[in-house]
């Protein structure tokens, strides 16, 4: 945990545009971003790995156009070995030192075969692979306060988290959530189990109905019911249903500060100006 509460390390997470013609977008997203002053920027990787350059590229600018530390995220689904040795050269080439190693789910395009045929099943075999081709390497992990949708206990999915730490994963961002006491109950857990890596909180502004259909949906995020509230009082307004959600975050945010989290990672979904009026609030 943190020292004290103004100490937790705030970062956001963008994502390459899907359309090639959207892509020089993500620029100006980024050069407003970086006047927040975050510690890092992380960048996504598209489902399946076919979009690899552009997280490269994204990342590229962040840490040496920007001059702030970038997080090339990286999946073992849709990679082979080839791809990630491509990938990993690729990041050093750029001085890009920061990775986060996830397994990665399955797009819907992809079928049975694709899936399987990959060299790394788990996050945890690509982090030690990359901690054994390139030690310099600083690795992160993805965690989940209310366990891995596919795990059959918050139990087990600790058990496979401390495994992706002893592999070599040393700082954790979580899933998004909306209950915070969610979020402490897991990192009591962690704590209990043996795992001391920092933990960033994950938080997504949620302001429009559309995400609580896409992003909470597909998370399997429970949704608390000061959260549900918003939604059953706002959802025919949706300029109030935006200031409302961006609201909660911000509650979200300073509760967690007073609680003492390692880190804040914003979920900016490549939309500066809520992400401004977040950063203005809890700073
Ligand atoms: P794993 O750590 O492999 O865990 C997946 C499941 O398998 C869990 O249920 C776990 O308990 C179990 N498990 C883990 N290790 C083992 C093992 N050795 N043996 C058996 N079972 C095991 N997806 C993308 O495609 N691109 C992104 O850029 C991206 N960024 C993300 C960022 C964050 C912060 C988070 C939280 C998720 C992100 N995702 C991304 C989604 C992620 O790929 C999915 O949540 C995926 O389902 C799990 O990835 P993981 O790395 O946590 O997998």
């Amino acid at each position: 945990m943190a020292d004290d509460h103004t100490t937790a390390i705030l970062s956001f997470e963008v994502f390459p545009p899907k359309k090639d013609d959207e892509f020089e977008g993500v620029y100006s997203v980024l050069d407003e971003l970086s006047k927040l002053q975050p510690a890092f920027i992380s960048v996504t990787y598209g489902a399946g790995g076919s979009r690899s350059k552009k997280t490269v590229e994204i990342a590229d600018y962040i840490e040496n156009t920007l001059g702030i530390q970038a997080i090339a995220h990286m999946t073992c689904v849709g990679n082979k070995k080839e791809s990630i040795d491509q990938v990993l050269a690729e990041l050093k080439a750029a001085n890009i030192h920061h990775i986060l190693a996830l397994r990665g789910d399955r797009p819907a395009w992809m079928d049975d075969e694709q899936y399987d045929n990959r060299d790394f099943q788990h996050a945890n075999e690509l982090i030690a692979y990359i901690k054994e081709q390139a030690p310099d390497f600083h690795i992160a992990g993805a965690c989940y306060p209310e366990k891995h949708y596919e795990a059959m206990s918050m139990r087990a999915d600790i058990a496979r988290l401390k495994d992706k730490v002893e592999a070599g994963c040393e700082q954790l961002i979580t899933q998004l959530f909306l209950d915070n006491d969610a979020y402490y109950r897991f990192q009591e857990t962690c704590l209990a189990n043996g795992i001391h890596v920092p933990i960033h909180a994950g938080i997504m502004p949620i302001t429009s109905l559309k995400q609580v259909e896409t992003s909470i949906s597909l998370s399997g995020t429970s949704i608390p019911k000061a959260f549900s509230d918003i939604v059953a009082r706002y959802s025919g307004n949706p300029e109030d249903f935006r200031k409302a959600g961006i609201d909660y975050a911000i509650r979200q945010i300073l509760d967690l500060k007073t609680y003492g989290v390692d880190g804040i990672h914003i979920y900016s979904m490549n939309k500066p100006k809520t992400t401004r009026t977040i950063m203005e609030a809890i700073r």
